[in-house]
């Protein structure tokens, strides 16, 4: 909590950073209405910071996190929101190196409600062992799921929306983009 704390008295002083997060920005987003150049669908993993991966400030960037960027219902109408009433032209489906929630679809393990969250990876998997391979997929499935929506569709075909797939690399910091 102290280190939240921190963190947020540090947000809060500061006036110039490379991506704004200037109070201007924040009063005039809160004043005009944001309007996100992008939705990220992305993994909840705190080494994966859209907004610091992507120099993005306030207003930027619309954000979707769940543990493996898995889509259910709530992500879609979340997505849904980015694209139809804010807006956003792109929706980027960016998975991760190392992703633990995608580990434990491989090693079939996950109690809770996270079994729900491995099933839901597992099922897009068609029987993938290596890593690398499942994090890939495991992009793919997600947005297929994205793609069961009507609304994204809709927007698609009138070229009003683009949507890219993309996998981080925690070592590098790289971010790869594919379709
Ligand atoms: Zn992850």
């Amino acid at each position: 909590l102290q280190k939240l704390i921190v963190g947020n008295s540090i947000y809060l002083n500061t006036s110039d950073s490379l991506a704004s997060v200037s109070h201007e920005r924040a009063r005039e987003t809160a004043q005009n209405g944001q309007r996100p150049y992008a939705v990220v669908v992305s993994c909840s993993d705190s080494r994966v910071p859209s907004e610091y991966i992507f120099a993005a400030g306030i207003g930027d960037l619309f954000i979707v996190r769940t543990a493996g960027n898995v889509i259910g219902e709530f992500e879609l109408g979340s997505i849904e929101f980015g694209v139809q009433y804010l807006k956003a032209p792109l929706i980027v489906v960016m998975g991760h190196s190392n992703c633990g929630a995608v580990e434990a679809a491989l090693a079939n393990q996950g109690d809770g409600y996270l079994s729900a969250v491995v099933r839901e990876i597992q099922s897009g998997l068609n029987g993938v062992t290596d890593e690398g391979e499942a994090i890939h997929k495991n992009v793919l499935h997600s947005k297929q799921r994205i793609l069961e929506s009507p609304i994204v569709r809709q927007l698609l075909e009138a070229g009003q929306l683009m949507i890219v797939c993309a996998e981080y690399d925690l070592f590098t910091k790289h971010v790869d983009f594919f379709s």
